[in-house]
């Protein structure tokens, strides 16, 4: 689905309905995230029906190192070459060097009402094939057409990207609509102040249209839907 001309979202219900975005600007591509396979049949085939060639991916950029927003990238850094970057502070769970932080509480209502299977498998603590990081992102960093915004919270080094030109918010799982429309998932957010910091960080930019982490992008109303979350 476009979000807008040239920011294609990728993804179906498998892992709760995770989502990863391609981005083109002139000839490269950039890709957010890498979905929940380990094999990433569905990002090739949507690089092919942009009619583009797998070298045009130039970077891949981590939201944060959730299993499910990272299992193919060993498999797309080694058919790509594109260079693998996260904040620092994700970056040795991606290569494999350390275990994502588990949070401590069982999830609350309503996510408990939901397929916890399914929950458990999208927030995906699990092991993913390790992958090298070619580089670190920063705060406000730019290049692709992509602005870095770091809003932790729901891991310390978790990304967003902004691309300003098409008002489109890439919101990795600061913002969700699956199960339900939600900063983030209450109970497995690390880090509540900080989520909210991050949630007003985002909220100012007005955005035309948001791709979340987990469900359906948000195309209607944005901003003031963002704006409801604070
Ligand atoms: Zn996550
Ligand atoms: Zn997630």
């Amino acid at each position: 689905m476009d979000l807008a001309p040239g920011i294609v979202s990728i993804g179906d219900r498998t892992r709760g309905y995770v989502r990863a975005f391609l981005v083109a600007d002139g000839k490269d591509l950039t890709l957010v995230d890498t979905l929940g396979d380990t094999h990433p049949h569905a990002i090739l085939a949507e690089i092919r029906h942009m009619g583009r060639s797998l070298s045009d991916l130039k970077r891949i950029w981590l939201t944060h190192a959730h299993f499910s927003h990272l299992c193919g990238v060993a498999e797309l850094r080694q058919l790509t070459g594109a260079k693998v970057c996260s904040h620092e502070w994700e970056a040795d769970i991606v290569s494999g060097d350390r275990k994502a932080q588990r949070v401590s509480i069982v999830p609350k209502r309503p996510l408990r009402a939901y397929y916890p299977f399914q929950i458990g498998l999208a927030l995906g603590l699990g092991d993913h094939p390790p992958c090298p990081v070619d580089g670190v992102l920063t705060h406000e960093h730019e290049e692709g057409g992509l602005r870095v915004l770091h809003t932790p919270g729901h891991t310390p080094g978790h990304l967003a990207f902004w691309a300003e030109k098409h008002k489109v918010l890439l919101s990795g799982d600061a913002i969700t609509t699956w199960p339900e429309f939600a900063a983030g998932w209450d109970s497995f957010t690390l880090n509540e102040r900080q989520r909210r910091e991050s949630l007003r960080l985002m909220a100012a930019l007005h955005p035309a249209a948001v791709g979340v982490g987990h469900g359906d992008p948000i195309t209607e109303r944005a901003a003031e839907r963002v704006d409801s979350l604070l």
